[in-house]
């Protein structure tokens, strides 16, 4: 499963950060994850729960900031976001020409530690 191997790095980096700044338990981990990412923030957050037993991170939760898929279009110029996970074309033109700006994320925003 692709959440287990992304829940078990994020969980290392989290304790290494946490190691390195003097502490040794963390709170929390808030998490930036993009739309179109191929995340399944369910499945993550599941996995999280099943590696972080019998770490520093036992008790911590999860915090996800979902970012939309926005991009710019080649063809009209207009900047756009969408709902969608996918974008095939742009929303303003139908235009298959264009550049993903946001979405693809995934990164630690910041954590909580003890
Ligand atoms: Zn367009």
């Amino acid at each position: 499963m692709h959440e287990a191997s992304i829940a078990l790095s994020v969980l290392e980096i989290a304790i290494d950060n946490c190691r390195k700044a003097g502490y040794n338990k963390i709170e929390s981990i808030r998490l930036k994850i993009g739309r179109a990412s191929g995340i399944m923030i369910d499945a993550l957050l599941f996995a999280f729960n099943a590696v972080k037993a019998d770490t520093i991170a036992a008790e911590a939760s999860v915090i996800i900031d979902e970012v939309p898929v926005s991009g710019l279009c080649s063809s009209c110029g207009k900047d756009f976001v969408t709902e969608e996970k996918y974008i095939l074309c742009c929303p303003e033109c139908s235009n298959t020409s264009f550049n993903i700006k946001t979405g693809r994320e995934l990164e630690i925003i910041d954590m909580e530690v003890s």
